[in-house]
C-alpha cells in the first residue's frame, strides 16, 4: 500500500461525485466540512467509500437519505456514512465484518452482491492504523464511521 500525504476532504468529494449517479431516487448529501490530511492510499481510501456508500444505497429505499460527513477532532478524523435505510438487526451486527457473510438476502433490495465489501473497507482501514464501526437500528438506518489518524499524527 502506498502512503502518500493526500486531502482526504478532496477525495471525499471525489466519492460522493462519483456516487450521485449511483442514486436511484435516494437522496445524496454532502455534510460541510474543512480540510484534512492525512497520510494513506489514495486508490484504496476511494474504494473503501465507494464500498460505503454503495452498501447505504443498496439498503436504502427510494425516497431516503444519504449522507456524507467528514469531521475533525484532536490527533483524528472520522468520515462518516449515515442512511435512513433499513438497518441492520442487532444479531446480525456482530458478523457484517465477516467474509462473504450477508443477511438474508430477501431484505436487500441487490441480492447480487457478495457479502465481501465490508471485509475488504475494514482491511483498508487497518492498513492506515483507522478503526471502523457501524451502528444501527432495525428499520432506522445506519451510521458507518471510519477513523483515521490525522496527517502528523500516523506515524505514532
Ligand atoms: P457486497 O460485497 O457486494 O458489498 P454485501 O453488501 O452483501 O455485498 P457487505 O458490504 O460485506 O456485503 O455487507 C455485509 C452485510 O451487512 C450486508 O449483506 C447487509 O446485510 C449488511 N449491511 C451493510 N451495510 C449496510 C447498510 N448501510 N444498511 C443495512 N445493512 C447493511
Amino acid at each position: 500500500l502506498k502512503h502518500c500525504p493526500l486531502d482526504l476532504d478532496l477525495l471525499v468529494l471525489d466519492a460522493f461525485r462519483e456516487t450521485r449517479y449511483l442514486a436511484h431516487g435516494q437522496t445524496l448529501q454532502l455534510a460541510p466540512f474543512e480540510p484534512v490530511q492525512i497520510e494513506g492510499d489514495e486508490d484504496r481510501l476511494k474504494q473503501l467509500l465507494l464500498i460505503l456508500l454503495d452498501n447505504a444505497l443498496k439498503y436504502t429505499p427510494v425516497g431516503d437519505q444519504v449522507t456524507l460527513g467528514l469531521c475533525r477532532h484532536g490527533c483524528e478524523v472520522d468520515m462518516l456514512v449515515r442512511d435512513t435505510g433499513i438497518g441492520i438487526e442487532p444479531e446480525v451486527l456482530p458478523h457484517v465484518f465477516e467474509r462473504f457473510y450477508r443477511a438474508d438476502p430477501a431484505r436487500s433490495r441487490d441480492p447480487g452482491g457478495t457479502g465481501l465489501g465490508l471485509s475488504i473497507a475494514q482491511w483498508i482501514v487497518e492498513q492506515h492504523a483507522g478503526k471502523i464501526w457501524l451502528e444501527s437500528q432495525p428499520r432506522q438506518g445506519t451510521l458507518v464511521t471510519v477513523r483515521l489518524p490525522l496527517r502528523d499524527h500516523s506515524s505514532h
